[in-house]
């Protein structure tokens, strides 16, 4: 490989691949699995860079790897891996999504999520829907949608704001009759409402047997869901519980919120391997409560 005359262009190709493995190696000298595989222009610009360091001012050294840094983040903004979608079929590269961004995120035909993904697998995995069971999905998502609607035998969208779905109800009180839908589904709603209310709310309009399933930013390591009543302004909610209209930030205990509700609880995650394949956040969940009782007859 022939370095580029262009300073912008061997900075791209060539210092930005490396500026991982750079940091790498001034952390573990001796790492000598590292440095065997590098070759020509990759050895030289590795001691292009030690150079640096102890020839150059420290900021100025360090501006060095920060523009590289900038760099390598634009360039993986497209996609650093191929990745395989579940739902729309497409192979290749998913795009950043977010802020801060998580690379490898979005699909580009479909623009699924990682939850979407891991909504469907687990759905395909566990038959959580079937072709008996009408469903009353929150806040809809655009990218699951079509594929919820193609399981079931109906399905009615519903949001809190109006026009964005068939109904528009508040979850935390839900204008509809009790036993009403045998499955409600609520992706990411609940870290934004009264949780209990809501709760209260969806297991009484669902039919006994029937299927509560949701997911939730967690955060496993903690014990106790994080609530603060002082944390009130968007901005103190994003830096508090993650984004600008959050109320908490739920730890292990989401588990006991839908038990004390009365549901009975299993929950679905992916392996690593599938992680790496579809494009998953490595120890999300999907949470499916059901309600006790009878599983609904067909056709009532
Ligand atoms: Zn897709």
């Amino acid at each position: 490989m022939s370095c580029p005359g262009n300073g912008a262009i061997w900075c791209l190709t060539v210092i930005v691949p490396l500026h991982g493995r750079m940091e790498h190696e001034f952390a573990r000298p001796n790492l000598k699995g590292c440095t065997a595989e590098l070759k020509g222009v990759e050895r030289m610009t590795i001691a292009f860079l030690k150079l640096a360091r102890k020839l150059l001012p420290v900021g100025l050294y360090n501006g060095l790897i920060s523009v590289a840094y900038l760099a390598k983040v634009v360039i993986s903004l497209g996609g650093t891996v191929r990745q395989t979608c579940p739902i729309c079929g497409f192979i290749g590269r998913f795009s950043a999504f977010g802020l801060p961004p998580r690379f490898n995120a979005r699909c580009p035909k479909c623009r699924s999520l990682e939850r979407h993904r891991l909504f469907v697998l687990c759905d395909v995995k566990h038959e959580l829907l079937n072709t008996q069971q009408s469903v009353l999905h929150f806040a809809p998502e655009e990218a699951i949608s079509t594929f919820i609607s193609g399981r079931v035998r109906d399905c009615t969208t519903a949001d809190i704001e109006s026009g964005q779905a068939d109904l528009q109800l508040d979850l935390e009180n839900v204008d509809l009759p009790g036993a009403a839908f045998d499955v409600v589904i609520a992706n990411h709603v609940l870290e934004h409402v009264d949780d209990a209310k809501a709760l209260k709310e969806i297991f009484r309009i669902l039919r006994p047997g029937g299927r509560f399933i949701s997911m939730v930013p967690i955060v496993e390591g903690w014990e106790r869901t994080y609530e603060n009543p002082s944390i009130r302004t968007p901005a103190e909610r994003e830096h508090h519980f993650g984004w600008r209209d959050h109320v908490r930030y739920y730890g292990r205990d989401y588990r006991d919120r839908i038990l004390r509700t009365g549901f009975q609880l299993e929950e679905f995650g992916a392996s690593g391997a599938e992680c790496a394949k579809y494009g998953l956040v490595r120890g999300d969940k999907v949470f499916v409560g059901t309600k006790p009782g009878a599983v609904a007859s067909l056709g009532d």
